[in-house]
């Protein structure tokens, strides 16, 4: 039991909060971690939405600047090319003024490389990145595999993931055998 339990820690994030907007990013700047590798489905906008609740883009706003941030980078599996979702990955990142990393198969999350392509993009290092997602299969086991500080977030409602039942089923599993619970809502 104690090995299954050593295998599925590579999906644990080190922080998870219910919505990007309840991390305290005074505090993980006060550690050093400056820049942020972002999700984009069911983490800053629903499925083929261009909609982003203000309280995300103020949070990771690097111009408002009252947190410090030094830069964000938006990761998404597009998986296959489709202009649609390159068109609105565009459109996204720069409503934040973020940079953007579009990953195709196979080199899509958890694979290390598009997170490598977004720390060069940013100007970022392993100790000073960290990742939000809301998926521990993808952003979190990819964030953690780099040794980068990982934060879950949980899928805003009503979100569609491009993901098959079983891999929602998995999701679930791997959040009751790791006992990670989000924070109750006051
Ligand atoms: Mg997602």
């Amino acid at each position: 039991m104690r090995f299954l339990y050593t295998l599925l820690d590579i999906f644990r994030p080190d922080q998870v909060v219910n919505d990007l907007w309840d991390i305290d990013f005074r505090d993980l700047i006060k550690k050093g971690i400056t820049y942020f590798i972002v999700d984009l489905d069911g983490t800053l906008a629903n499925k083929g939405s261009y909609e982003i609740d203000p309280r995300a883009i103020q949070a990771l706003d690097t111009t408002l600047n009252p947190n410090k941030i030094k830069g964000v980078c938006i990761l998404s599996n597009l998986v296959y090319s489709s202009k649609k979702r390159e068109i609105r990955l565009i459109k996204i990142s720069k409503q934040l003024g973020a940079d953007r990393v579009a990953a195709y198969w196979p080199n899509t999350k958890p694979e290390p490389g598009p997170y490598e392509q977004a720390m060069e993009l940013m100007g970022s290092s392993y100790l000073n990145t960290a990742v939000i997602g809301d998926q521990l299969l993808t952003d979190i086991k990819g964030g953690n595999s780099l040794g980068l500080h990982t934060i879950l977030v949980k899928a805003l409602p009503g979100s569609d993931h491009p993901i098959t039942i079983s891999k929602r089923l998995i999701e679930k599993w791997l959040l009751k055998k790791l006992g990670i619970n989000f924070p109750k809502k006051p």
